[in-house]
Formats: structure tokens, C-alpha cells, sequence
């Protein structure tokens, strides 16, 4: 994705992603999702006369969790605030949120790109915030609309970036790399198919060379990264258009709308909220400890960023393959189980990267509901590594442990190799009569291979091969081959 005319896009994210306490910012109704519509709405979440709410510590302490995991200078003294508006799923009036002192200021955000290059994204600040209601304006007839409040009062954590990301694939690995965040600090669950995690897009585009922030447009409420991604792409590419007949961009919130593929206008800055902010009267400001923040932090698990570095030094991946593995937790103890055995760290990254992801992509399955474990992954790797087999058998054992899990049977790979005679012949002497035998019975291809075809020396491999049922140690067989050829006369 790019744009034409030496232009560059100018991106910041505004970031939401709930919290995973059970209660509310300020109430004790119950978070869970799926419930009968308005059951999970007490009086305070309703607004009602003499209501008072209460700050929920475990909402903060998620807040302070990642303000430590991005770097961030953590408020000491931070002070939630009443933005006014009304509106059918949001029964106070007001949204309780921050406002001039959020918990965190400042903190940034590597992210790593897929040809293994990284960037640090600055973070502007985090804030908290209640969550609206839902309406529901598509299950009625006669335009009648429905209300749920079973999210109003939910907590919610605003991350809000520096305009510094410059192209979709960017703005793609902060939200990837964010959701890695949160999910390792176990403080939001990432799921973007369920609102928990949704991206408010600030957009514009200035001539390549320009320093000058141009006039924006923010797309509000995407709900995956590859709408996060085209969006962007196709509102940069709308605003270049204008730039270039010689218009100018109108500051204003829009839609993205993924069937047409084309943003569109919600409201212009004309309409813009006077949300008049003022201090929660009904809530003290929120004054932390010292003793807290280092107690929270007694608790931080190693940070992606950190063991994707170990895994790069101590196993030699790439930064692809490093920061692959240590996108999800899951995948960190999947791969470090599969190493307990003996298993050689790359080969182990490939089978897990390459054939396990591919089977379960296939299967449309996460990986833990892998039908392999990662004990017996592992073990076919050690199979590999100590050369008891090569990898080509080993891809014909993967493929009957999947057949076996299919059928709900379970054997480890080294008993299918013992039962199918799979073992790789490493026996030079019984080897050696094989490759000669290949070579004096095709004196062409010797010829030729002499001559300078270098191809051909495939066709003898094939030959050994097919002779040993794929069981030759294949660099044992190069080795005896050329031996073979040499000796040709
Ligand atoms: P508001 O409070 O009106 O939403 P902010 O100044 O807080 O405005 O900015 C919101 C987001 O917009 C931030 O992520 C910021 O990085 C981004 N942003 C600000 N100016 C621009 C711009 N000219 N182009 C693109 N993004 C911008
Ligand atoms: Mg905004």
C-alpha cells in the first residue's frame, strides 16, 4: 500500500481496549459478555438520583501495568472528569473519562515490521473511561431502536499515539503489537470481533519533505486490523485526490465502510461537541503510592520486546521468527516446550511456524487447540536433529500424527517410526553400494555431469532414494555420490 505523487500519510491511533476486570469502572454489575440484554445494569450504570460511584483498583491497576510496559511517567495524582453529551445508550448525560490529568503520559511502542524491521511509535497518553451503552438500530421494524446497556460503564483504556505512524502496514503492526501487550499483561483480551479492542484512525497526507501536520480526518471504530488498514489506505488516497484538484481537506469524523470500500462523512467539525469537562464531584481524585506501583510492578511478566531479543540470542532466529513467536503467551510456551528435549531451536521454529501454523490455519484452529502437543512436536524435531530421520520422512510422520488425531489416537513419533521402519539409514558401507550402483548404472548423466551439468546430480539422489524408500541420510548420500563419480572412469 502507497501513494502516489510523493505524498506520505500522517497517522496517530486513538486506541480502546477494554479492561478485563469482572465489575465496572463504578459499579459492581457484572462485565461478562453475552447476557439478555439490560440485565447487567444496576442504578449507578443507569444514572439514577443519589447514585455514587466507586473506582474499581483493579481497572487501575491494569492502567498502571501497561503505563510501566510502555516506558510511561505513571500520574502520581490523576483525576477523573464528566464529558457532557447525551445520547440513547448513555443514560447520565455524561461519560465519565479523563481529562487534563490522565493516569499515564508519554511511553512508546516498538513495533516490528514483516521484513524484520522495527520502529518505536511515541505514545501520547492512556487514559481511563466508561464505556457507552449499545443501540441497536437493525432488529426492529418501523424504525423503532433498541438500547442495551449492558456495556455502559465497562472500563476502557485510551491509548492515544503521536501522529508518527506513516503508512497502513505501520498503523497494522501497532495495533498487532499493542493487542501482543495487553494480552501478556493479561489486562485486555485483544478481541476485536467483540468490540474489546477498537481503533479510532486520525489521517492525513502532506507532500513528502513537509514537517507541516495538514488538516485530518478521523475514521472512527474499526473493529479489525485489516480495516484499520484500509481505511487508512483509502482515505489518504481521497484526500490526495482533493490536495491535487486544488480543494482542501475538511476536518471531520468518518466512516469506514468495508462493502463499498470508501469512508464517509459522520459529522463535520461544524458539529463539533462542546463536551464542557468538569471534575466528577461524585469521584476524589485518584492518588497512587509509591509502594503500589512497586508492587505492580513485582508482578510484570518478561515483555514481548524482551523475549523476542532472547529468542534471537540465544536460539539465533530471526526477527521475524522471534517476534512471530512471542506475538501470544501461548505460542512462547508451545515453542519453549517443544525445545526440551534436544530439539534444534531454528529447525523447531520452522515446524512450528511453518507445518503446525499451516494445518491450523487450514483448519481454522488456535493453537491451543493444536491436535499435536508440543511435547510430540518437539520429539519429531529431536528426530530430525539427532538424524535419526531426515526431514522429508519426518514430513511423512507429521502427516500420519495428524491422521492419528483425526481418528482421536495418539502415538508419539518415535514409536511411529519404530513401527514403520522409518529409521534413516546412516550405514556408510551399505550406502556406498547403492550410490555406485546409481552411478555405473547411468554412465550419460556421469558424462554430462562432468561436462558441467551440475542439475543432474539430482538424478542420481533420486535414484539412492528411490531405492531406500527416502530413508537415506540425505548429506551421507551427496557425500557418496561424488566419491562415486570421482572414482567413475
Ligand atoms: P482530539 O482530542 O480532538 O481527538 P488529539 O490532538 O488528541 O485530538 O489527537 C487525536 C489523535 O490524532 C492523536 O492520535 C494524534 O496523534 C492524531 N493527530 C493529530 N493531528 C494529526 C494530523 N494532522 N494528522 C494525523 N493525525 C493527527
Ligand atoms: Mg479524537
Amino acid at each position: 500500500m502507497s501513494l502516489p505523487h510523493n505524498y506520505e500519510m500522517v497517522i496517530g491511533l486513538e486506541v480502546h481496549a477494554q479492561v478485563t476486570t469482572k465489575s465496572k469502572l463504578f459499579s459492581g454489575s457484572s462485565t461478562a459478555f453475552g447476557s439478555e440484554p439490560n440485565t447487567q445494569a444496576n442504578e449507578i450504570d443507569l444514572g439514577m438520583p443519589g447514585m455514587l460511584p466507586v473506582l474499581n483498583a483493579g481497572a487501575v491497576d491494569a492502567g498502571i501495568k501497561l503505563g510501566l510496559a510502555i516506558g510511561a511517567d505513571i500520574n502520581m495524582h490523576s483525576v477523573f472528569a464528566r464529558k457532557n453529551y447525551y445520547y440513547p445508550d448513555l443514560p447520565k448525560g455524561y461519560q465519565i473519562s479523563q481529562y487534563d490529568q490522565p493516569i499515564v503520559l508519554g511511553g512508546k511502542l516498538s513495533i516490528d515490521m514483516e521484513d524484520g524491521s522495527s520502529r518505536t511509535i511515541n505514545i501520547t497518553r492512556m487514559h481511563l473511561e466508561e464505556d457507552a451503552g449499545k443501540s441497536i438500530h437493525d432488529m426492529g421494524s418501523g424504525g423503532t431502536s433498541f438500547v442495551d446497556l449492558n456495556r455502559a460503564g465497562v472500563p476502557l483504556m485510551e491509548i492515544v499515539s503521536e501522529p508518527e505512524i506513516r503508512t497502513p502496514e505501520e498503523a497494522g503492526a501497532y495495533m498487532k503489537k499493542l493487542r501482543t501487550l495487553l494480552r501478556f499483561l493479561e489486562i485486555c483480551d485483544g478481541d476485536m470481533e467483540k468490540g474489546n479492542l477498537r481503533c479510532d484512525a486520525n489521517v492525513s497526507v502532506r507532500k513528502i519533505g513537509s514537517t507541516e501536520l495538514k488538516t485530518r480526518c478521523e475514521i472512527k471504530n474499526l473493529n479489525s486490523i485489516r480495516h484499520v488498514m484500509n481505511a487508512i489506505q483509502h482515505e489518504a488516497e481521497r484526500q490526495v485526490e482533493i490536495w491535487e484538484k486544488g480543494g482542501t481537506v475538511d476536518q471531520e469524523t468518518r466512516l469506514w465502510d468495508p462493502d463499498l470500500s470508501e469512508t464517509r462523512t459522520l459529522r463535520s467539525k461544524e458539529d463539533a461537541h462542546d463536551y464542557r469537562y468538569f471534575p466528577d464531584p461524585d469521584l476524589l481524585p485518584v492518588n497512587l503510592d509509591a509502594a503500589r506501583i512497586e508492587a505492580i510492578k513485582g508482578t510484570m511478566p518478561e515483555l514481548p520486546d524482551a523475549l523476542r531479543d532472547r529468542f534471537m540470542s540465544d536460539y539465533g532466529l530471526t526477527p521475524y521468527d522471534a517476534s512471530l513467536l512471542t506475538s501470544e503467551k501461548s505460542y512462547v510456551s508451545f515453542y519453549t516446550d517443544m525445545l526440551k528435549n534436544g530439539a534444534d531451536p531454528k529447525l523447531a521454529s520452522n515446524w512450528m511456524t511453518v507445518e503446525l501454523f499451516a494445518v491450523l490455519n487450514k483448519s481454522g484452529k488456535d493453537l491451543d487447540e493444536s491436535p499435536i502437543s508440543a511435547t510430540h512436536m518437539g520429539e519429531l524435531v529431536s528426530l530430525i536433529t539427532s538424524g535419526k530421520i531426515s526431514g522429508k520422512i519426518a514430513k511423512q510422520v507429521f502427516a500420519i500424527m495428524l491422521e492419528n488425531a483425526e481418528k482421536g489416537s495418539v502415538m508419539a513419533p518415535s514409536a511411529i517410526v519404530e513401527a514403520q521402519g522409518l529409521t534413516q539409514i546412516s550405514d556408510e558401507g551399505a550406502l556406498k553400494a547403492i550410490c555406485e550402483k546409481a552411478v555405473a548404472s547411468n554412465p550419460d548423466a556421469v558424462a554430462k555431469f562432468k561436462a558441467g551439468n551440475d542439475r543432474i546430480f539430482g538424478s542420481f539422489v533420486g535414484t539412492v532414494m528411490k531405492e531406500t524408500k527416502g530413508q537415506a541420510n540425505p548429506e551421507l548420500v551427496n557425500k557418496l555420490l561424488k566419491e562415486a563419480i570421482d572414482a567413475h572412469a
